[in-house]
């Protein structure tokens, strides 16, 4: 039998939510911000066939919706709280919708974030978040902060979402196993929170990886009106890409670390005096932090290969329009 839209509303997405004086079920939310902090607000939209292709499967859709939009209140340093999700389906299908909204809970439970509100409607299949997260006032962490002589930190590694992707395409073959990590890091990226709240007070700027490296970190160094160098050789990478950086495939795997995106790791500059409790940070979080250059007065960027020799013309970033 075919659900209505209300019957639909109620029975995948209505759930209490205890830290919202009103949750979904009213014409709007009502929520109450903690005293001494400010709200920190973001939207993020997936379209099918730009971001997902048609036969993504639901629970791991429903969980990557939120992932994305979590990554951005982590680079901020702050904790998510509130989401609503706009979503455009095709038909109501109840298999489909619990898949998805299973997914997506999961995540959304994982890190306390309440699910308040939406909007539901017939169309192409889109999927679009706003999440609502909190920051102690004057706190969050901004693109803008980087400073001549600061180190460049990422989290975890690059490029193996990108990896899958060149997969799918063709471009390239992986082994069953690179391709079941590279596979998982594709569909299931994991939200840097609470790296992001611990980065309060030691970074000094900090983006996600959503586009690939070189691009964002290029929005820092514009946001700070600085330069960087990276090194190649300290850019934190899965085997994938040993047996290919050196070999005909070269091309490719420096397209994936370095401007690949999908990555969903932070990115971020401190300064010397960090290094010791972003280490201990690293240990305690069980998380690679990974020094990959730094910040220098001169604007520009530029990228070391192997031999320690500027790359031509680094890849480029994903640019929807470009
Ligand atoms: P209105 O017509 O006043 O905009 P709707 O009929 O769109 O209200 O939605 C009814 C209630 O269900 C609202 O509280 C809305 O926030 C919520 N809602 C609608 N779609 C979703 C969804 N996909 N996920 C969560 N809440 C939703
Ligand atoms: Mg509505």
């Amino acid at each position: 039998m075919a659900l209505s839209e209300f019957e639909l509303i109620d029975r995948f997405f209505r759930r209490p939510a205890p830290h919202a004086i009103l949750g979904v079920g009213d014409d709007a939310a009502l929520l109450a911000p903690t005293l001494g902090c400010e709200l920190v607000a973001s939207v993020d939209m997936l379209i099918e066939g730009t971001h997902f292709l048609p036969d993504a499967e639901p629970e791991a859709l429903g969980h990557k919706t939120l992932a994305v939009n979590l990554s951005d209140i982590a680079a901020m340093g702050a904790r998510p709280r509130w989401a609503l999700l706009a979503c455009a389906l095709l038909e109501a299908d109840p298999a489909w919708l619990a898949s998805f909204a299973r997914g997506f809970l999961a995540l959304a439970d994982a890190y306390g974030v309440e699910l308040v509100g939406g909007d539901t409607t017939r169309g192409q299949l889109a999927l679009c978040v706003t999440i609502l997260g909190e920051a102690p006032s004057g706190r969050a962490l901004r693109r803008s902060g980087a400073r001549a002589g600061d180190a460049i930190y990422v989290s975890g590694r690059l490029g193996d979402a990108a990896l899958a992707v060149a997969h799918h395409a063709g471009r390239v073959v992986l082994t069953p196993a690179e391709r079941a990590y590279c596979e998982l890091a594709l569909t299931r990226p994991t939200p840097r929170i609470a790296l992001g709240e611990r980065l309060r007070g030691l970074a000094t700027a900090a983006i996600d990886v959503s586009d690939g490296l070189t691009g964002d970190l290029g929005h820092i160094l514009d946001a700070s009106r600085v330069g960087a160098t990276v090194d190649l050789s300290l850019l934190p990478r899965s085997p994938a890409f040993d047996s290919r950086l050196p070999g005909a495939e070269r091309a490719l795997a420096l397209d994936c670390l370095l401007a690949g995106g999908d990555d969903y790791e932070l990115l971020f500059t401190a300064p010397e005096s960090a290094a010791a409790p972003l280490q201990a940070l690293s240990a305690e979080l069980k998380l690679a932090l990974s020094r990959i250059g730094t910040i220098e007065a001169a604007r520009g960027l530029v990228v070391r290969d192997e031999k320690g020799e500027p790359l031509a013309s680094p890849p480029r970033a994903y640019d929807h329009f470009g």
